[in-house]
């Protein structure tokens, strides 16, 4: 049979339940901690911040499959099922006898998977009857589907934009705008942390941790507001992994079992969903598969970071987690890929890396770029800056193949479109991309900060 180059599941084979990786771990990952009393967060205390159904689901440990709301279900058959698409073009041109196959979940306005987790976080808000929810946003992916998803279920919505991010990429704010949500570039004078930041740093250009930081602030403070988060927390990779069982239908339909999936890791949400479903198959012995993180050099909390308790934000006022982190102090140098200049990691994927069941690779930007235009030009669609991290080691893993004669299938996950990203491009186009690595001394200096957990 020859395989398609696309194929569309149809609409009935959508999952109906998201699957929960944790019930299949041997170690689970570590809770989160209250940094007062450096006990294990309640759920009582969780709910202070989130929805209470999706404090629950960041507590479950145990339950395997969760079922989705009908109504959220109803609003993923907008964009869902994503298709499964073979990369015939960019297999020819590499010249390898590889097959590469590419989960493609930029087929929606906020140009990336982040709606999978915006919708079920807008539902379960309004379903509580909230009024508000609030948020930040880096690159400004998680900030649009996030007014899209409250559009859609009728919930007021505040974002803090990083405000580099705001600023070098103007028409986020426009569409966030559009589908009604506030924009407030970050730090900003509205709550107290921001002031305090902007007191002592006057020029700063902001980072996701300090957005963070003002986001839970104005939740807290603010009637009938939760905070939301769209990647790292354990519920968010639960609501990815509609990407993952997807994939395996897909896969099963065509008569494959991947070799090696990769995907890019930011705060690990997209990667999680894309290999929940061969992931479990493996912990439970099924398969051998080789499961890939791609994350920037610039911002490597994988490859060079430390497995330890950290705050998730600058601000010190979110719970502890146990992750790969470079410190919550960590401002990466400059790079394009903003959805991947989190300081920290997934726990699950901490966890499951720390087990020796996932590997993880730092690449440079240059060379992202360099693989996001080979393979715009052979598979039409322009890569996220994100994604390209996962296209890069795609091409890689398929030019070993090529030297060693191996016909692996390697699948990786193509997390969106990067439309808003031309200047990124630009810069690379135009040979005045650089790469920046943090050296051994700025780390160090860095996870000096991490609290002390005993
Ligand atoms: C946010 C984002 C990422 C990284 O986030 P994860 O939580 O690690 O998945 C990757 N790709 C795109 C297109 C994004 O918007």
């Amino acid at each position: 049979m020859k395989i398609p180059t696309k194929l569309y599941l149809d609409e009935t084979q959508i999952p109906r339940q998201w699957l929960n990786i944790r019930a299949f771990m041997k170690t689970r990952p570590a809770p989160l901690l209250n940094p007062g009393t450096l006990r294990p967060v309640t759920l009582e205390e969780l709910n202070g911040i989130f929805c209470e159904e999706l404090s629950k689901q960041e507590l479950d440990g145990v339950t395997p499959y969760i079922d989705i709301p009908e109504p959220v279900l109803e609003y993923y058959k907008m964009f869902r099922p994503s298709p499964l698409v073979r990369a015939y073009s960019l297999e020819k041109a590499l010249g390898t006898p590889a097959k590469i196959y590419y989960k493609f979940e930029g087929n929606n306005t906020s140009g990336s998977h982040k709606l999978n987790s915006a919708a079920p976080q807008a539902y379960y808000a309004k379903a509580q009857g909230m009024t508000k929810l609030s948020t930040e946003t880096g690159a400004g992916q998680w900030g649009t589907a996030l007014a899209m998803a409250c559009a859609y279920f009728g919930i007021d919505l505040t974002v803090f934009m990083v405000k580099v991010s705001s600023e070098q990429k103007p028409y986020r704010k426009a569409i966030i705008e559009t589908y009604g949500a506030d924009l407030i570039p970050s730090p900003s004078d509205k709550t107290g942390v921001g002031r305090a930041l902007l007191e002592e740093f006057p020029d700063t250009g902001g980072s996701l941790g300090c957005a963070i930081s003002e986001a839970v602030e104005f939740a807290v403070s603010t009637e009938k507001c939760r905070y939301v988060l769209g990647s790292v927390l354990n519920q968010v990779l639960l609501h990815q992994s509609v990407v993952g069982l997807e994939l395996k239908t897909a896969m099963d339909i065509i008569g494959e079992e991947p070799d090696v999936i990769i995907g890019c890791a930011g705060g690990g949400s997209n990667l999680g969903g894309l290999v929940c479903a061969y992931m479990s198959g493996r912990l439970r012995g099924r398969n051998n598969i080789r499961f890939i993180a791609v994350e920037p050099a610039s911002c490597p909390s994988f490859t060079r970071g430390r497995f330890a308790y950290d705050f998730c934000d600058t601000g010190k006022i979110t719970p502890l987690a146990k992750m790969y982190t470079l410190g919550h102090g960590f401002i990466p140098g400059a790079n394009h890929a903003g959805g991947l200049r989190y300081h920290g990691m997934s726990p699950i994927l901490s966890q499951l890396y720390s087990d020796g069941y996932l590997e993880a690779r730092a690449v440079e930007q240059t060379k992202v770029f360099e693989a996001a235009s080979l393979f715009a030009r052979h598979e039409t669609v322009l890569p996220a800056p994100e994604s390209a991290h996962a296209v890069r080691v795609a091409i890689d893993e398929a030019l070993a193949c090529k030297e060693s004669g191996e016909s692996k299938t390697i699948v990786f996950g193509l997390t969106g479109t990067g439309y808003f990203d031309m200047r990124a491009y630009q810069s690379y186009n135009s040979g005045q991309m650089a790469d920046f690595i943090p050296d051994d001394g700025e780390l160090q200096r860095s996870l000096a900060g991490l609290p002390s957990v005993d």
